[in-house]
């Protein structure tokens, strides 16, 4: 008997994450509607005090406020769990939100976090700036080094926490090896998997504890609203990452929630299409640039280990000119399709200078450290036809000498 209202989770737990992306914690009420409802709401009603005096308690189910449950938030969570495999889910306000829950939820004063290098600019500024002002101490690894983990880990280590591929050098992270490693001594790993989504890469599989997102990239996928999820055990998401957040409110709004719901109907076809798409472009300029690093091309050092452990290499990758910041300037003002934009993820190809934009907050120092060169270009390769993105780079490339 198919359900037209309510929420069956075990009828859906089988499911393929392409059916989870379409249909994954959908939650009917009675009016049968096909989309999921837009519950834009901050509070809920009740038909007697006693009713929501027993909420508060726990002894019946409900919603009470919407910084502690929402149902269009609500379902995307459940989605986002399902395609992940994951036991429990909560969304929230950014991805930023999700990394700084994920990781202050379980930190304390005198604790210690590993994290690789090779990062978006706001999570270095997260572990190196904001973790020690609060006596978390932290060290920052190459996570490209498998043996850097191990060494870096002192007996009050708490968190491993890297991003792969990295934000924007494409750096890998053998997800298996580091999970191990901080499986064997306790550590919990944060998976930041923003630049792949579960359709491509699903660290749970890997040995990973908690997967963190920014929904804002690929799960929205067409440029409209900031999110973030954090994946994780049911013991974890309920008792370390929940009391953190019901009180300090980095809460997805329901109809952020209601336009990633729409976005991840789409994931799967765009996350493939767009790997496709940015293979494609990838091979066209190899040879124009001076140097390429796409984790789905053979010149990527790690490309074996990126076809390990992906579905396919996601639709973003940077390139270097060897006329440093003033080539890759005059580069993006040739650009006549791709637009010069620092988003990611996006349906539309955009493309953008790391140095002087997304790790302009890092030091110089710490982005020529981290491989973020002033000669380098990200890009992301959107769902236009290929020949038209490949003629607008040739004639930017051409414009700028190449
Ligand atoms: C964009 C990004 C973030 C931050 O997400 P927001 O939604 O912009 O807050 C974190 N990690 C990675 C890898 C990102 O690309």
């Amino acid at each position: 008997m198919k359900k037209t209202t309510g929420f069956d989770r075990n009828q859906t737990r089988q499911w393929h994450p392409a059916t989870q992306a379409v249909r994954g914690g959908t939650w009917r009420s009675e009016q049968g509607e096909t989309s999921e409802a837009l519950f834009l709401t901050s509070g809920y009603t009740y038909d007697s005090a006693e009713s929501v005096a027993a909420r508060f308690a726990g002894e019946e189910v409900g919603m009470t406020y919407s910084r502690l449950q929402n149902p269009t938030v609500a379902m995307l969570e459940e989605r986002i769990a399902l395609m992940e495999g994951a036991e429990a889910c909560r969304a929230q306000a950014s991805g930023m939100a999700a990394m700084t829950t994920a990781l202050l939820c379980q930190l304390s004063a005198g604790d210690h976090i590993v994290a690789a290098k090779a990062a978006f600019g706001s999570c270095r500024w997260l572990v190196e700036t904001l973790c020690p002002r609060f006596g978390i101490e932290s060290t920052v690894i190459d996570g490209r080094d498998n043996d850097a983990w191990e060494k870096a880990i002192r007996p009050n280590t708490k968190v491993f926490f890297f991003e792969t591929p990295a934000n924007p050098t494409l750096d890998i992270v053998d997800i298996r090896h580091v999970c191990a490693v901080a499986r064997a001594h306790g550590i919990t790993s944060v998976v930041d998997n923003a630049f792949a989504t579960a359709v491509l890469q699903r660290p749970l599989e890997y040995g990973a504890d908690v997967v963190a997102y920014s929904a804002t990239k690929l799960m929205d996928g067409q440029g409209r609203v900031l999110a973030g999820a954090v994946c994780g055990t049911e013991k974890f998401i309920n008792e370390v990452l929940l009391p953190f957040q019901r009180n300090t409110g980095p809460n997805l709004s329901p109809f952020n929630a209601w336009v990633v719901l729409k976005g991840l109907e789409t994931l799967d076809l765009r996350a493939r299409r767009q790997s496709d798409n940015a293979l494609a472009v990838g091979r066209a300029i190899e040879g124009r640039v001076a140097r390429m690093l796409h984790p789905g091309l053979p010149s990527h050092p790690q490309h074996d280990l990126a076809k390990g452990q992906m579905d396919a290499c996601g639709p973003i990758f940077s390139f270097i000119l060897d006329g440093g910041r003033p080539q890759a300037m005059a580069f993006l003002n040739a650009l006549e399709l791709v637009d010069i934009s620092n988003n990611i993820g996006d349906s539309r190809s955009l493309c953008c200078h790391p140095a002087s934009t997304t790790h302009y907050g890092v030091s110089a120092d710490a982005r020529a450290d981290m491989g973020v060169e002033e000669g380098m270009l990200r890009i992301n390769i959107g769902l236009e036809d290929p020949r038209d993105i490949i003629a607008d780079l040739e004639q930017a490339l051409t414009r700028v000498g190449l």
